[in-house]
């Protein structure tokens, strides 16, 4: 038996593995399956290039527990490893990789993110084990088999073996404080968790099954084994879009996501080979309503390994609102999140994955525009996201992203105002677009609109104040306004103007008879001539103040600070029942009717409550009696 020292400065390396990458220890399993995937992997190589003849056969993982001894197996059947191999990358290069890794993040072990991704190795295993030994045969004809073992000083033993079979068997003795690792459902979790998509099949969860054969007192106990393959070894992103039906990616989403039980709306199959190496399928998922509950996630993998569910800084934020997989060996992984950010490779790939997005909602409407338009409520949260915070994304979106009316008409942008220019244009040559953000609430405003001939769009997800902001700044000779921001007269001002029933003096009057019963902290009045069936009196908030409102409420700045509940009260001069009330001698007489016509108002805007809901009641009995 042979005696050797691992060639490492750092004395004491082995608790520093241990104490820095404490949080971390699960993934020792990842590491050595990686290492067992890609030495059969190497195997299957040399056998398409002629070099290994004895055929590849089915090669198979295998991991054991044996909980009696304390003791994990990692057993692969892939090109092994002679004793020269051995003393080359598991004494020299291993060690090197980390000490550097150990000097190079001392300091910032404990950031999140960065141990695991970096790939320790093979010394992972000591995270978890007093000692570990390799027993390995190259697939090298009549090299000899090697047993190697360490016990976690720099000290190695190597000796001969007597395996006869080719491959490497990785035995963890588990020391005392990982005995959690030796539980079948703690290694089943994890198998599941980082190797559910490896190429190479891996078996565990052997069970013992007692079956009893023949008949009388003579039964006898047959032990049957159950194999039980984890993985799913070829999963749909690694094959051609080609290749796979519409019901291969929606079963490939119930494996990724078992629990979830709707189906996706519609899937996008990223591959790319030039300038970076990129595979994966994002899904887009029914959004509930809230954004903050989404449990399931894009998950990270770098050639079928899992490395995480955080895939913040490669993929544009309102696509993390996406389910899927992205496969990327680029990605580097052991650089801090904020580094990501600004790596230029990063950059790319997180451009790619926008552009592709877009592109697929652009074919996604050209080919079946019915159907697009169906899923336009589930799908324009993260639409109007992405054309909020990528300006790359806005310009493209311009060519799919729909606008509804309240009618349940649809239109791009282009159709909106080529169809509304000519209606919508006040006289200062600015396109007005009306819009509601509730339907039920706001209906006698959309009806009033409509009746107009104006057409009104139904805006109502929580980020739309900004993206009205951002049309606003973007698009030419447009602003929006609330349905209910003012009266229809003043929205859209047109040059003809209705002439007042009223004079000047008599709208004084009108004026100061309102505001001895209207509260002026309350609501501005604001006297309007306008058509005689239009409402006597409307509740309006200015739309600028409204939408400030709107924003601060979904996470804009705040500027304006705690805004106060104010309205304005516009009264229709030439209404009849304004022109009544503006004649009723009776000062009692003329109170209730100004309070009665205020209540209905605040009736249709959802704003009577309370005792003045109470009121109301009572006085409209009084006024039927
Ligand atoms: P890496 O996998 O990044 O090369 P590791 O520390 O995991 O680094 O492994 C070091 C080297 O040890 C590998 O490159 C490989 O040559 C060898 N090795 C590790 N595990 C196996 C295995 N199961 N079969 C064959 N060779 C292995
Ligand atoms: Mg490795």
């Amino acid at each position: 038996m042979a005696k050797g020292k691992i060639n490492v400065s750092v004395e004491n390396i082995f608790p520093l593995i241990k104490k820095f990458l404490y949080s971390d220890q699960e993934i020792f399993l990842r590491e050595l399956i990686s290492n067992a995937t890609d030495a059969t992997l190497k195997l299957k190589h040399l056998s398409n290039i002629g070099e290994f003849k004895e055929g590849f056969g089915n090669p198979i993982i295998e991991v054991k527990i044996d909980k009696k001894n304390s003791k994990i197996h990692i057993i692969d059947q892939g090109v092994g490893m002679t004793e020269t191999e051995v003393k080359k990358y598991i004494n020299e290069v291993a060690f090197s990789g980390a000490e550097e890794f150990i000097e190079k993040y001392k300091d910032t072990a404990k950031d999140s993110g960065i141990i695991g991704h970096f790939g320790l190795g093979f010394y992972s295993a000591f995270m978890v084990s007093d000692s570990v030994e390799i027993i390995t045969k190259s697939y090298k004809k009549s090299s000899p088999s090697v047993h190697w073992s360490c016990d976690g000083s720099p000290e190695f033993s190597l000796s001969k073996s007597d395996k006869k079979t080719r491959g490497t068997e990785i035995i963890l003795n588990v020391s005392k404080d990982s005995k959690s690792f030796l539980e079948e459902s703690t290694i089943s979790g994890l198998l599941k968790k980082y190797n559910r998509f490896m190429p190479i099949p891996i078996k565990f969860g052997t069970k013992e099954i007692t079956n009893n054969v023949g008949e009388g007192d003579k039964a006898k106990e047959v032990k049957e084994e159950i194999d039980n393959i984890i993985n799913i070894t070829e999963p749909a992103w690694t094959k051609k879009p080609k290749d796979l039906k519409e019901g291969d990616y929606k079963s490939f989403y119930k494996d990724l996501y078992p629990m979830n039980f709707e189906d996706p709306l519609f899937n996008i199959h990223l591959n790319v080979d030039y300038p970076f190496n990129l595979t994966g399928i994002l899904y887009f998922p029914k959004i509930t309503n809230d954004i903050n509950l989404q449990k399931d996630k894009i998950q990270l993998y770098q050639n079928q390994v899992f490395v995480t569910d955080n895939v913040e800084g490669i993929v544009p934020e309102f696509l993390t609102l996406l389910r899927g997989v992205i496969d990327s060996p680029d990605i580097p992984l052991n650089v801090s999140r904020s580094y990501l950010q600004v790596d230029s490779a990063v950059k790319k790939i997180s451009n790619y994955i926008t552009r592709k997005v877009a592109d697929k909602l652009n074919s996604l409407f050209k080919k079946d525009r019915k159907k697009f338009e169906e899923k336009w409520n589930d799908i324009k949260v993260i639409i109007e996201y992405g054309m909020l915070s990528e300006d790359k994304f806005f310009e493209k979106s311009d060519s799919f992203s729909l606008y509804p009316s309240t009618e349940n008409n649809y239109y791009t942008y282009e159709e909106l105002i080529k169809k509304i220019k000519k209606d919508h244009t006040d006289k200062d040559g600015k396109t007005i677009i009306l819009y509601a953000s509730n339907i039920e609430e706001q209906d006698s405003y959309i009806k009033h609109a409509n009746k107009k001939g104006y057409t009104v769009l139904l805006l109502d997800s929580p980020i739309v104040s900004h993206l009205i902001q951002k049309l606003e700044s973007s698009k030419e000779n447009i602003s929006f306004a609330r349905v209910d921001s003012d009266a229809i007269e003043q929205l859209i001002k047109k040059d003809d103007k209705t002439i007042s029933k009223l004079s000047d003096k008599e709208q004084e009057k009108l004026k100061s008879q309102l505001e001895e019963v209207i509260p002026k902290e309350k609501y501005t009045i604001q006297l309007e001539s306008m058509d005689s069936d239009s409402l006597p009196f409307i509740i309006t908030q200015p739309e600028f103040m409204r939408r400030m409102k709107d924003m601060q409420n979904t996470g804009g700045n705040n500027m304006f600070g705690n805004m106060p509940e104010m309205y304005n009260l516009v009264v229709n001069t030439n209404n009849k029942l304004v022109t009544d009330i503006f004649n009723t001698k009776t000062k009692n007489k003329r109170y209730r009717l100004i309070k009665q016509s205020l209540d209905l108002a605040k009736l249709s805007q959802n704003l009577l409550k309370g005792e003045d809901l109470t009121e109301f009641i009572k006085r409209s009995y009084d006024l039927i009696k």
